[in-house]
C-alpha cells in the first residue's frame, strides 16, 4: 500500500495467473497449448525485424482483421483485435458495462471478470451454477434491469459448454443489452456463437490466439460482433492507444489463421489426449467434469485438492488449485502432450496409493 495510490487503486484485488516456474517442470496450470504454433509463424518471424520493426503498425490492423473475417465468413467491420482477449474484455467492460445496473455473470467463471468489474466500477450479479456445474443460462436470461450479460463458453474452470441452441434462446430473451460470450476455449469441441452475430446486434464474441493457436506468448485476442459494438470497442481503444496490436502480432496471427491443417491437427490431438486423460483419472477414482476445453476439472473423494496440488508440485508437475470454498477440492489440469499426461497419471498414482 502506498500513499501515492489513488483510493480506487488501493481497493484493487488484481487477478493472479498461475505461477511461472523457474525450474523445469511439466506445466499444466495455465491452459497453454503443448504444441508449437503453425510452421509459417517461424518463417514470418525470420523476416520480421528487417521489414517491419522500425515502422509503426497499421492503426486499423486491416490485414489481420481481413484474415480473421475470411476465416469466419464475416465482414471486417465485424472484427476487432487487441493484446490478448484480456485486453479486449477490458475494453468491452468500459464500452458496454459501466452503468449503475448490474452485470449478470455466473458465480463460478473466469476470475478476471470480477477484477474488471472492480476496476471499472461495474456491479456484478452472480448466478450460481446448476447441480451439474453448468452455467445457468436460464437464470442469466431471467434477471431484470441489467447492464449486460457475460459468460465463458466453454466455461472456466469447469470446461462445460452450452449448445448454440441454448445460447440463441438466451439471446432471444436478452435483447436490449450486450451479451458477451467469451470463447477462449471454443476450438476444443464446442460450437462457436460467431454464426449468430449477424442476427443479434447485441452479441459480442471474444476469442484468443493463446490456446488453440499456441500463441499465448504473443498477446493476441479478438472480438466479433455487429459493427455497432465494434465501433464501441474502437472508441475505447482509440482513447487508450492508437495502435491495436503490434506489427509482429499481426504478422504471426495471420500465419496462424491461414494454416488450417496445423490448427486442426493440434486441436484434435488435444481433444484425444483430453478424453484419454479423463478416462485414466476416472480409473484412479476422480470425478471429472465433462470438458470441451483444453483442460479438465477434477476432484477425488478421498484426497483434498491442496494435498494433490502439493504432491504434484513436489514431483515437478504444476496444475491449478483454486483456494475458494466451492472449488477447494478441485484441480484444473491443462491437457499437455501424451507423455506429459502419462507423467501426471503416474504421479497421481503414487500420491493416491
Ligand atoms: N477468457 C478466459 C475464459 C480465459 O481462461 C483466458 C485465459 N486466462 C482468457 C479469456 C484470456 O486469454 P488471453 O488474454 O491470453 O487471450
Amino acid at each position: 500500500m502506498s500513499q501515492y495510490w489513488s483510493p480506487a487503486v488501493r481497493e484493487l484485488t488484481p487477478y493472479v495467473p498461475g505461477e511461472q516456474p523457474r525450474e523445469r517442470v511439466i506445466k499444466l496450470n495455465t491452459n497453454e497449448n503443448p504444441y508449437p504454433p503453425a510452421p509459417g509463424v517461424s518463417e514470418a518471424l525470420r523476416n520480421y525485424a528487417t521489414d517491419h520493426l522500425r515502422l509503426y503498425p497499421d492503426p486499423t490492423s486491416h490485414a489481420l482483421r481481413t484474415t480473421l473475417a475470411e476465416s469466419y465468413g464475416i465482414s471486417v467491420a465485424e472484427t476487432f483485435v487487441g493484446n490478448g482477449s484480456d485486453e479486449v474484455l477490458a475494453f468491452a467492460f468500459q464500452a458496454f458495462f459501466c452503468h449503475d445496473t448490474p452485470l449478470d455473470v455466473p458465480s463460478i467463471t473466469y476470475s478476471f471478470y470480477p477484477v474488471y468489474a472492480n476496476l471499472y466500477g461495474v456491479t456484478l450479479r452472480k448466478h450460481p451454477l446448476n447441480a451439474q456445474w453448468e452455467v445457468d443460462l436460464n437464470a442469466l436470461a431471467n434477471a431484470s434491469e441489467r447492464s449486460g450479460v457475460i459468460f465463458a463458453n466453454p466455461n472456466a474452470p469447469t470446461g462445460h459448454a452450452h449448445s448454440l441452441e441454448a445460447i440463441e434462446s438466451l439471446l432471444k430473451r436478452v435483447t436490449n443489452r450486450v451479451v458477451l460470450v467469451d470463447e477462449a476455449y471454443v476450438d476444443f469441441g464446442a460450437e462457436s456463437a460467431v454464426t449468430l452475430v449477424g442476427r443479434y446486434p447485441n452479441l459480442l464474441v471474444t476469442g484468443t490466439f493463446s490456446k488453440s493457436r499456441s500463441l499465448a506468448g504473443l498477446r493476441l485476442g479478438y472480438a466479433i460482433g455487429s459493427p455497432e459494438l465494434i465501433d464501441g470497442l474502437q472508441r475505447v481503444k482509440d482513447s487508450f492507444n492508437s495502435y491495436p496490436v503490434d506489427s509482429l502480432a499481426s504478422l504471426v496471427g495471420i500465419e496462424a489463421l491461414k494454416d488450417k491443417t496445423h490448427f486442426n491437427a493440434c486441436r484434435n490431438n488435444v481433444i484425444t489426449t483430453r478424453e484419454r486423460t479423463r478416462q485414466r483419472l476416472e480409473q484412479l477414482g476422480f470425478d471429472v467434469l465433462p470438458s470441451k476445453a483444453n483442460f479438465v476439472f477434477a476432484q477425488h473423494p478421498d484426497f483434498e485438492g491442496a494435498q494433490l496440488f502439493v504432491g504434484l508440485r513436489e514431483r515437478g508437475i504444476l496444475v491449478r488449485h483454486f483456494n475458494t470454498d466451492m472449488l477447494n477440492n478441485f484441480l484444473r489440469i491443462t491437457i499437455g502432450t501424451d507423455d506429459e499426461m502419462d507423467s501426471l497419471i503416474e504421479a497421481l498414482e503414487a500420491i493416491c496409493r
